[in-house]
């Protein structure tokens, strides 16, 4: 590989930035976030769309400008109502680091998102990328991003193989993103490269016929653009078996608590139903722990299993109606209906395994 990579020559940038905005202004998606400039709402879109399709984000970003329009709406929020409004987008840090960067950006006298990257970059959840997304389309910043579709469009018109996030390719994609940038619309030049990776230059099988810049690609001259980049090395999946208790009472509540499965990183700060990692014999694995919370001689009713995946977790999910005559007492545990569940932020493997109840009952 070169030391720099040169993805366009020099004198043909003009050509390639022009033919390429011109395609996004003619093809890109009509999406909510696009149809602002608040900073706000481009960073909130910036980091739901963060390992999440942009099919699943729509209705959520809705719901959420909906009930917090303003930075300061979501700063003044309760953190069990911001978790409750991300309830089943997944990786439920995103929402606490927005809460509590929202905080810290209402302390600011302007109350707006930073306009300078390293007073971005100290904000809770924000890094290189999201930085660059929202000050470069919210306030014309020349700022290139370099995200997973990018990096795979810089890779095919370079014909760069082997797997792009290793450290010193990365660097260098950096760079070729640097010195592509459109300096006079760079949020439009960044949202027309991200877009083009997201619906032409797609990981499997792209489009190059349809390519706006195919003339320019190296990969396709080549004949290689769907073998590059190279294949991530994927996390090893880790399975567990999770094995839950929805405890009942006579007035048909049920008990939820916070961080019961010793895995605090699987649902953390969500509310959910007591668990516990479990092998061959859930059962009494969990008649033990009930135990433990003052639920002794529970008899468990076995409800329909589900699968949840969480990142590389593969979780087997083995839920138990369990009847009592009482509510255990258990400092900070909540006590809802179990019809009412959804009003608490829980996951949506404690929405499972609630439906899974109701459905038997
Ligand atoms: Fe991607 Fe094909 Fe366009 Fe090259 S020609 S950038 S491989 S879509």
């Amino acid at each position: 590989m070169p030391e720099s990579l040169v993805v366009i020559p020099e004198p043909e940038l003009p050509q390639f930035r022009r033919r390429l905005l011109a395609w996004f202004t003619r093809s890109k998606r009509n999406l909510d976030w696009r149809q602002t400039r608040d900073p706000y709402r481009i960073w909130l879109s910036e980091i739901m769309l963060q390992q999440t399709r942009v099919a699943a984000v729509v209705p959520y970003y809705r719901r959420f400008v909906a009930r917090f329009p303003t930075v300061r709406r979501l700063a003044g929020a309760r953190l069990d109502t911001v978790l409750q409004h991300w309830a089943g987008l997944g990786y439920y840090s995103r929402a606490r680091n927005l809460h509590r960067a929202a905080k810290q950006i209402a302390a600011r006298r302007d109350a707006e998102f930073p306009r300078s990257l390293a007073d971005a970059l100290a904000l809770p959840g924000v890094g290189q990328y999201t930085g660059a997304a929202v000050l470069s389309i919210a306030y014309g910043e020349p700022l290139a991003v370099l995200d997973g579709n990018v990096a795979r469009v810089l890779a095919r018109l370079g014909a760069v193989r082997g797997e792009p996030r290793q450290p010193r390719r990365w660097r260098r994609l950096a760079t070729a993103a640097d010195s592509l940038l459109a300096r006079g619309a760079p949020g439009d030049w960044n949202q027309a490269m991200m877009e083009l990776g997201a619906t032409v230059c797609t990981p499997r099988a792209p489009r190059c016929g349809e390519c706006p810049v195919e003339r320019w690609c190296r990969a396709r001259a080549l004949g290689i653009a769907g073998d590059l980049p190279g294949a991530r090395r994927r996390a090893r999946t880790v399975r567990i078996t999770l094995a839950a208790a929805v405890l009942l009472d006579p007035q048909r509540r049920t008990l939820l608590v916070r961080h019961q499965n010793g895995d605090g990183t699987l649902f953390s700060r969500l509310w959910q139903f007591p668990a516990v990692a479990a092998g061959r014999d859930a059962g009494h694995t969990l008649t033990r722990h009930l135990e433990s919370i003052g639920v002794p001689s529970a008899h468990l009713e076995a409800l329909a299993a589900a699968r949840h995946t969480v990142t590389f977790r593969e979780i087997r999910l083995l839920p138990f109606l369990v009847r009592v005559a009482r509510l255990p007492a258990i400092a900070g545990a909540r006590k809802p209906p179990l019809v009412e569940l959804g009003r608490l932020p829980v996951s949506s493997a404690t929405r499972k395994i609630a439906a899974a109840a109701l459905h038997a009952l």
